[in-house]
């Protein structure tokens, strides 16, 4: 599998990339390029940087078998610090999907100080938090995150993996399917067990919103699905959250 990536440390944020993409697969964040999932792999922007600072990235992507995969993970959005709504929405989706299943609800959540949104998670149903801490993570940058959530998800092998249908999330959680060989549907209005099956069924519009087709994902895992904002409610804490009176 081929993917394109910014090497940003040798990234002058010239913009000359922007401007050469066919597609418009190409955003300026906090002054470095970003390929976003639009990129087709055309490779143009990679003769366009007169830094040599764009790669074709060659990829043998880890296809998890079925059996050794389990439980269920959230990446939970912050902004400015806090987590944004959606991220408590897929919480209360996790926590069902995770008892349907009998398995534990992992939240994930990077920042350069995720204390506070980590004790939050808890409070909100997880059953662990698992934070990436670091300066580079307070701002998005797609990169250091398609490459933080894969360092925590290769070893462990989630067998559900959910993101808010934000613009960080469709910036970075395609990429992490993509390197972690298996599919993702995008902006899922319902998400259920298969009672029969075990199988995440994914349900998103269709056909310019005239059907909904669900979608199942039966030999690859993780299962990655993103929800837009607003489409589950958010539940009330199921815990208080520790260290607050
Ligand atoms: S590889 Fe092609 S489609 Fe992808 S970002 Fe570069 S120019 Fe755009
Ligand atoms: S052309 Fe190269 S140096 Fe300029 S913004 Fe794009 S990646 Fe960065």
């Amino acid at each position: 599998m081929t993917t394109v990536r910014v090497k940003t440390d040798e990234c002058t944020g010239c913009g000359d990339c922007v401007a050469s993409c066919p597609v418009a697969a190409i955003e300026m964040r906090g002054g470095a390029a970003c390929i976003t999932d639009a990129c087709t792999v055309c490779g143009i922007c990679v003769t366009a940087c007169p830094v040599e600072a764009i790669e074709m990235e060659h990829v043998a992507p880890a296809a998890r078998p079925r059996e050794s995969s389990s439980g269920v993970w959230v990446f939970a959005e912050l902004r400015h610090g806090r987590l944004v709504g959606v991220a408590r929405e897929l919480m209360a989706k996790g926590r069902q999907l995770a008892d349907r299943k009998g398995a534990a609800l992992t939240a994930l959540v990077f920042g350069a100080d995720v204390a506070a949104p980590a004790r939050e998670l808890v409070a909100l149903g997880a059953d662990r938090v698992l934070g990436a801490e670091h300066l580079a993570l307070e701002l998005f940058h797609d990169d250091a995150y398609v490459d933080a959530c894969l360092a925590l998800a290769a070893g462990q092998r989630p067998e559900i993996m959910l993101c808010g249908g934000t613009v960080l999330g469709r910036a970075f959680f395609p990429r992490v399917a993509a390197r972690l060989g298996t599919g993702l549907t995008a902006d899922c209005t319902a998400l259920e067990i298969d009672g029969e099956s075990g199988i995440l069924l994914q349900t998103r519009p269709a056909y310019g919103g005239n059907l909904l087709a669900t979608i199942a994902c039966p030999d690859r895992r993780p299962q990655m699905a993103t929800v837009r904002p607003k489409v589950f409610p958010a539940g009330p804490p199921t815990r208080r959250a520790p260290g607050r009176s």
